[in-house]
């Protein structure tokens, strides 16, 4: 069969690599993946269970269900973030889809800062744009400098994603001004990916959306309440962009799944205080252990990710070696154009953290000889 050219656009090698090797390893060290690793809450179960009981299982209205947009709206509202309209959609990634689809047309230019989480180049390169990278290294902050290096008259559009995938990386309020500033001055559109938000260990969260005129702001439950198999994500933004996506999801997902939206009208509303303060520990446990070893890292201000300089320069040969030791990592080239660091994540037990750390000792010292 002879697939359509685009398809080439997609190269899930990288990451697929790790999780076929997840699946033959025997008890492997699994720091890959992105997951929170704690149940549902049982409230948020509950709530999903007595949808389905109750008759909750048909199609939805197109853009969600009344009552969880107006709790959407009441989030922004809330957190001073302009809109004027909001979107429920199937996970932040079905979000996604959506605003590129009636937004980008072949040949726009975006600006994704490098590095970058791994869907937004794939998604944007398959609909014919191009993905323009922003250069953050090496402590993963915005410059006006590397913005204005990668603008061109074809920019459409700047990603900002804070705390960050891979790099674990939160934004100043002054670096979110600069950013809007810049924004505006060349009359470009934003997308803020806020999946992280309760996640800040440093500070609290300062949404980049909010220094924005018309931005276009992402979230979901997948990271917050863990309900990533659910699928439910959201949009708020300009009217124009949610009428134009809704008309999309139309032809497409239809709605976001009935129970999930049910639910989500419980999970919005959950405190993360705990889950923050035990992924700190963690974040302490993993940067610590690093540190001690002599890797070159940054802490990380949120999110569960560190993103490490791989020693020897080669991150690719770096995670065979880890591989090998059944410690399962990935890559930075699978988000980076670059090839130097790769990224732990540490959404893991402690116990598992504490294997990883073991054997990255032991790599240290083989890459140091
Ligand atoms: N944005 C970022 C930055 C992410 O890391 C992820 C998940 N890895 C998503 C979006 C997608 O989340 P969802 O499950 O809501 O599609």
């Amino acid at each position: 069969m002879k697939l359509a050219q685009r398809q080439s656009m997609i190269d899930s090698s990288g990451i697929r690599k790790v999780f076929d090797l997840a699946a033959k390893i025997d008890n492997p060290i699994n720091l890959s993946i992105g997951l929170p690793d704690f149940d549902v809450p049982d409230d948020v179960k509950d709530a999903a269970i007595k949808a389905i009981k109750g008759g909750k299982n048909r199609y939805t209205l197109t853009a969600g269900i009344p009552a969880l947009r107006e709790e959407v709206r009441e989030y922004y509202r809330k957190r001073n973030i302009p809109f004027e309209d909001v979107f429920i959609a199937s996970g932040t990634s079905g979000a996604l889809m959506l605003v590129f689809l009636a937004l980008l047309d072949p040949g726009d230019e975006v600006l994704v800062p490098d590095p970058y989480f791994v869907i937004y180049a794939a998604l944007i390169k398959y609909l014919g744009a191009k993905v323009v990278p922003v250069n953050t290294y090496p402590d993963f902050h915005l410059t006006r400098e590397a913005l204005e290096a990668a603008w061109t008259p074809k920019t459409k559009l700047l990603i900002l994603n804070s705390p960050g995938n891979p790099s674990g990386v939160v934004y100043s309020e002054e670096e979110c001004r600069m950013a809007a500033e810049f924004a505006e001055s060349k009359g470009i559109e934003v997308l803020s990916d806020e999946i992280y938000e309760p996640f800040c260990y440093e500070s609290d969260f300062v949404p980049p959306s909010r220094f924005f005129k018309a931005p276009i702001t992402i979230n979901g439950l997948s990271k917050s309440v863990s309900m990533t198999g659910w699928r439910l994500g959201w949009v708020a933004g300009p009217a124009k962009l949610i009428k134009a996506m809704t008309d999309v999801q139309q032809y497409t997902f239809v709605c976001a799944p009935s129970i999930a939206q049910e639910a989500a009208l419980v999970g919005i509303h959950h405190d993360m205080t705990a889950a923050r303060e035990d992924y700190k520990k963690r974040r302490d446990l993993i940067y610590n252990g690093l540190t001690s070893a002599g890797y070159r890292v940054r802490k990380p201000g949120g999110a569960f990710y560190i993103f490490p300089e791989a020693p020897g320069g080669d991150a690719a040969k770096f995670v065979d070696a880890a591989i090998a030791n059944k410690l399962l990592i990935v890559p930075g080239n699978v988000f980076s154009t670059r090839n130097t660091n790769f990224r732990i994540s540490y959404a893991a037990s402690r116990e598992t953290i504490l294997r990883g750390i073991e054997v990255l000792e032991k790599l240290a010292k083989q890459f140091a000889s």
